[in-house]
């Protein structure tokens, strides 16, 4: 066809445009690769005509909100006709309390993500550049392509970690990067940095164009991580201005449905972040149930115990199958099942799925040949492991 013309669907019919007659984006815009999200319940269960289907696709806590979560959200329904409280000046004084932090170091989002997305508005445009790994949590990519920036993505180490001497090299080299992004522990790969490997990274970009490039680091799953592997990051934050955190209300407290994340920054940094959050983005009922999760300490304990006697369950299930899998410190472990079962991560993913089970294929993060499970509960996890050893054996015997 001309390169110059396009074909369309109009309801049944299609028809040839000239590309000058058709709605255009910036080049950036078109380019992009929208996120996958896991696959949902419902229609998993529709399109396969099953009454059962477990979901250990997308890291959340499989024992529900915290009840005293619920209680709180109950309380807040009838207000549901009021705007929210822009300031969110609850919730910001739980955790400036929790965090021995001022509240002009908070920045409240509509679930972490929304606060990446607004660190990127806030510090870069089209034209700079900001660095991350392969195999990272790929919002932080998406968000930097849908302004305009170019995405600097490091090789993963042979142990599936971010090579940070890789990462300051490509920072010290181009003056354009504005923004570094590191999740820890990473998803989906599981796999963590030592607070000492953390810090000796933040001091060399801190001498890297006076400390302007920002390091946000994402601790979405760090309640999970067993402490003696990595403290409490907070310290580093009084150490280094150029470094914000991120956390979710999304993972261990239970509240994914509801939306609600922060960052926590130096003030500058902070308020620089506020300028570009929309008034309203955490709304009452994600605000409330998040003030009083942070509340139930019993809840997040017994989420964590569960977390942890149910991913060894899932490391015995992987060595009796001979299964490769990353240790992971999230509530997730990564398998290469190409190894295990000589299939693509894309093809158990399939064959699972037509039995109950939805599994994260990881494809889109380069990992071809592995599959994400999220740890899910006792009789979820039995279910899958199940349908795996099933898929398993066929393999064998093929
Ligand atoms: N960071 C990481 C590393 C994640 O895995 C996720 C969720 N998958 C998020 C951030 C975003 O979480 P939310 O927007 O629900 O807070």
């Amino acid at each position: 066809m001309d390169p110059n013309r396009v074909g369309l669907h109009k309801g049944s019919r299609r028809v040839v445009v000239r590309k000058e007659h058709l709605m255009r984006a910036p080049e950036y815009i078109e380019k992009l690769q929208p996120y996958v999200p896991g696959k949902p319940i419902e229609e998993t269960k529709r399109e396969f005509g099953l009454k059962r289907v477990i979901k250990l696709a997308s890291n959340e806590n499989p024992l529900g909100p915290s009840p005293k979560a619920v209680v709180a959200m109950r309380k807040h329904l009838k207000e549901s006709y009021r705007y929210p409280d822009a300031n969110a000046f609850e919730l910001k004084s739980a955790l400036s309390r929790l965090h021995k932090i001022s509240l002009d170091q908070l920045v409240i989002g509509n679930g972490s993500n929304d606060v990446i997305d607004l660190v990127v508005r806030t510090f870069a445009g089209p034209g700079d550049a900001m660095v991350t790994s392969k195999a990272a949590f790929i919002a932080y990519k998406i968000c930097a392509q849908i302004h305009g920036l170019e995405v600097i993505e490091t090789e993963l180490t042979q142990n599936y970690t971010f090579d940070l001497t890789a990462m300051g090299a490509r920072i010290e080299q181009n003056e354009r990067v504005k923004l570094v992004f590191i999740a820890n522990p990473n998803n989906p790969t599981g796999t963590w940095i030592d607070k000492r490997s953390l810090r000796d990274f933040l001091i060399r970009v801190q001498q890297i164009r006076s400390g302007t490039v920002l390091v946000i680091l994402d601790c979405a799953y760090y309640e999970y991580v067993q402490q003696d592997l990595f403290d409490d990051p907070m310290d580093l934050l009084r150490e280094f201005r150029n470094l914000m955190i991120l956390r979710t209300f999304s993972k261990v407290y239970g509240l994914a449905g509801l939306r609600v994340g922060y960052g926590i920054a130096s003030p500058e940094t902070a308020n620089l972040t506020q300028l570009v959050r929309q008034p309203f983005n955490a709304n009452t009922l994600g605000l409330a149930a998040a003030t009083a999760a942070l509340k139930d300490k019993a809840f997040v304990q017994r989420a964590v115990k569960l977390n942890f006697s149910e991913m060894k369950r899932w490391e015995k299930w992987c060595e009796k199958y001979d299964v490769p899998f990353l240790k992971s410190q999230g509530n997730f472990l990564l398998v290469d099942v190409t190894s295990g079962f000589g299939k693509s991560g894309d093809e158990v993913f399939q064959s699972c799925l037509k039995r109950g089970v939805i599994f994260r294929p990881v494809t889109n993060y380069g990992l071809p040949r592995h599959l994400r499970i999220t740890v899910g509960k006792p009789e979820e996890n039995t279910l899958a492991m199940k349908v795996l050893s099933e898929a398993f054996r066929k393999h064998a015997n093929a």
